[in-house]
């Protein structure tokens, strides 16, 4: 806006991007009171047609396009809660995540800190004063009420409310009579107040950490260097550090992050929201809750509580806690002057968020990062394709720890060959004999062993063998899972639950025969008990979690040794670290090989690898037993080796030769609607636009429309357009500007994923 001499009456206005669903932007003016309060990232009360609604401001103006401009009504919160970097990201994410700018302002606040009308909110405490002498005369009601403050000595007013089921101006009278005072206080909710935790001190460096470490830190100062001439050097931004699991990344981390905190910034560090433990959480704050480089760690994931969300959040906008760790969305965290960003086990899926605006926390990392001159370290023991590649190309550098600390050697996996396991044994057992023998072994021994199975349930479907009956879901295209314990059938896309038939539901079959094909966690665990009545088994997946507790209280009664067979899904197979674990068996490699998705070998790899590092963590040398029907697939074999960079070559030629991320880069574009005729016409039309457009981009592939990999879900029919770019910016700007002019009818839904991660 410059210094430009203002005219008389001039008005300042204000671009506000409103909480509704509007898809655009609108223009408000500022009132001459609030204009010394008014600026980017204000939260602002403002008039829409007949009612009020909230909004950020985006932009200020000397001038609108638009006349007959309204007035904001008023501003939230002291402090402008978004901040001008974070304001940038939001642009980004709304031009390359082709969203509206109201869906990428979403994902920037928490809700717990949107719905806030009125900024950080100090609550009102009622506080019981010393009595002198007789108490005064009190009604009834008011005596009641004296009693419940004297016996608290402090509580929020809302709260006495509540309790004593009075009103706030009953309390208001015995502050009139000396009683009490009422004051407001800042409370604060921490979530992980309770605990104690003890000071922890740098370790010393191995010879591989020490380089990685200087590395970071050395980009860390040139970067907090004002800006010179001199060029950036290339792959300045972005590290990747490749570790396997043990090989002390975190405490890299953690040094990175204390050399931040030394030039006086923050840094934040995504973890995946299944990572997230206590102990990790505890690893952090440990080192830096005293000291002088003393700092709070703010916490952020989706287990939180609205307020503890809110207070979290507001500790860091603050500037009180230097340090954020936390799922996807804390990369939205408003840490001023960053420093650092890492984003641990960078490959995860979960940094994708699978609804509106869809983004991958990971490469908003890295665009935040380059946005605000922070160094970027994405870590994994199995990186992504994607960010190897970057490596490759010379964007990112590689930093590489190659041995574990404890100089212990990585397990040793052996495929079983499950074809044979099935002739010699007549049939398809769960356990192959060489697995069985081994759990025998280690119980024997008194160690612990941990079973994998990617599938939850009995079994994946209920078939009959005489007419080929399959129980599916009436709502989506995938059939029924047969969960025993309760008796169900469940879709496990949509929930659905209905009773398990005792025969053939077919009018003209009723064969009391039906039987049961695949495997869920629900079977192995029978099988568990029957094979091995001596072990304590249990199971943890989705179905046994009720509870927000039942995982650590799981995870503790197997630290503590009063679980000797671990048995789960996915759930199981990060990040945990238990030292008498000397058994992984893997009922089924190939389950996630069989997904209908170009990722399908890059996901098995990732998890046999890490289901693998489950094992000899501690004194005793770790083995790993994969079962699988193809043991030959580069996956399981590359996997097997712990050859990372051997599976990364031979996938890395696929990919280009079918022009597949990492090599290009997807939008994918799923249509849906109830009635598949119409879904179908639409994606024909869709089609149509699509290359008009790649022509104009031109390199732009163009595949479709296909039925979705699961067509009908929740009743609705999705069908795909896929187009692959060497050039994702080009195309995003483009389909923002035609979505609108492509005319899809109300009945109709157009999703446009940019990087998708799954298929589905
Ligand atoms: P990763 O994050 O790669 O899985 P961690 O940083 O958790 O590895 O390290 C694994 C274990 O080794 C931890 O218990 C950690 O305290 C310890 N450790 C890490 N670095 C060192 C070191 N330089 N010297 C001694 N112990 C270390
Ligand atoms: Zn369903």
């Amino acid at each position: 806006m410059g210094a430009r001499p203002k005219l008389p009456g001039h008005r300042v206005v204000a671009r506000v991007t409103l909480d509704v669903a509007v898809r655009r932007e609108f223009d408000y003016l500022v009132p001459a009171e609030l204009e010394s309060s008014v600026r980017e990232g204000t939260r602002v009360k403002v008039p829409f047609g007949p009612r009020e609604v909230m909004g950020v401001v985006t932009k200020i103006l000397d001038e609108s396009p638009h006349g007959n401009l309204r007035e904001i009504i008023k501003t939230v919160g002291g402090q402008a809660l978004v901040t001008p970097s974070i304001l940038r990201l939001v642009r980004w994410i709304a031009d390359y995540y082709c969203c509206a700018p109201e869906i990428a302002m979403k994902a920037v606040l928490p809700d717990a800190v949107r719905k806030e009308e009125e900024g950080w909110r100090e609550r009102l405490f009622v506080r019981a004063l010393p009595v002198h002498g007789d108490l005064p005369k009190l009604t009834k009601r008011q005596e009641d009420l004296w009693t419940i403050v004297e016996e608290w000595r402090e509580l929020p007013l809302q709260e006495l409310v509540r309790l004593a089921g009075t009103t706030s101006t009953t309390i208001r009278k015995l502050e009139d009579k000396g009683l009490v005072s009422i004051a407001p206080q800042i409370s604060e909710r921490d979530p992980y107040g309770k605990e104690h935790i003890l000071p922890s001190q740098p370790l010393e460096l191995n010879a591989e950490q020490a380089t990685a470490l200087k590395s970071v830190v050395d980009a860390m100062e040139r970067l907090a260097k004002p800006a010179g001439d001199e060029a950036k050097p290339e792959g300045d931004s972005v590290f990747l550090l490749h570790g396997v699991t043990g090989s002390g990344k975190t405490e890299v981390y953690l040094q990175a992050i204390a050399h931040a905190l030394g030039q006086g910034q923050g840094a934040i560090v995504l973890v995946p929201e299944i990572s997230l433990t206590p102990q990790t959480v505890e690893r952090f704050k440990a080192r830096f809750s005293q000291g002088p480089q003393q700092t709070l760690v703010a916490v952020l994931h989706s287990h939180l509580s609205a307020g503890e969300r809110h207070d979290e959040w507001h500790k860091i906008r603050q500037g009180r806690a230097r340090i954020v760790i936390g799922a996807r969305s804390a990369v939205f965290a408003p840490v001023e002057r960053l420093g650092l960003v890492i984003v641990d086990e960078e490959h995860e899926h979960s940094y994708k968020q699978e609804e509106a605006p869809r983004y991958n926390a990971r490469d908003l990392a890295v665009v935040r990062g380059q946005q605000e001159g922070a160094a970027v370290v994405l870590g994994s023991a199995t990186p992504s394709m994607e960010s190897y590649h970057n490596v490759q190309r010379k964007k990112y550098a590689l930093l590489s720890l190659t041995e574990r600390v404890d100089q212990k050697n990585m397990p040793l996996v052996r495929v079983i060959d499950m074809r044979s396991a099935a002739r010699k044994e007549k049939g398809i057992s769960i356990f192959s004999p060489q697995l069985r023998e081994a759990i025998l072994q280690r119980l024997e021994k008194n160690e612990q062993v941990m079973l994998f199975l990617n599938r939850r349930g009995w079994s994946s479907s209920l078939q009959c063998p005489d007419c080929g009956y399959v129980a599916e879901c009436p709502n989506c295209s995938v059939s029924l899972t047969y969960h025993r314990a309760a008796q169900q059938l469940m879709c496990h896309s949509c929930g659905h639950i209905e009773a398990a038939p005792t025969k053939c539901p077919e009018q003209s079959c009723g064969n009391a025969a039906i039987r049961f094909a695949g495997l869920g966690t629900e079977k192995v665990e029978a099988a568990l008990a029957k094979g091995f009545p001596m072990a304590k088994v249990k199971r943890m997946d989705s179905d046994t979690l009720k509870r927000k507790e039942d995982y650590r209280r799981i995870l503790g009664d197997f630290r503590t040794g009063k679980i000797d067979i671990l048995l789960g899904t996915q759930m199981i197979a990060k990040g945990l670290h238990f030292p008498n674990v000397t058994l992984v068996g893997i009922i089924n490699a190939d389950l996630s090989l069989h997904i209908p998705d170009f990722r399908a070998a890059e996901r098995t790899f990732q998890l046999l690898t890490q289901v693998a590092g489950r094992a000899g963590r501690g004194d005793v040398e770790g083995e790993v037993y994969v079962q699988s029907f193809t043991p030959f697939h580069p996956s399981i074999q590359y996997a097997r080796r712990h050859d990372f960079i051997g599976f990364y070559e031979q996938e890395i030629e696929f990919r280009q030769e079918l022009r597949y991320p990492p090599v290009s880069r997807v939008a994918l574009l799923t249509l849906r609607g109830r009635s598949e005729d119409r879904v179908k016409f639409f994606a024909d039309h869709l089609r149509k636009e699509m290359d008009a457009l790649a022509g104009e981009l031109g390199d732009t592939v163009v595949a479709g429309p296909a039925p979705a990999p699961l067509l009908r879900a929740e009743n609705f029919y999705r069908y795909q357009v896929m187009m692959r770019t060497p050039n994702m910016s080009a195309l995003s700007r483009k389909l923002s500007a035609r979505q609108q002019a492509l005319q899809i009818p109300d009945d109709i839904r157009l999703i446009i994923d940019i990087d998708p991660m799954t298929l589905s």
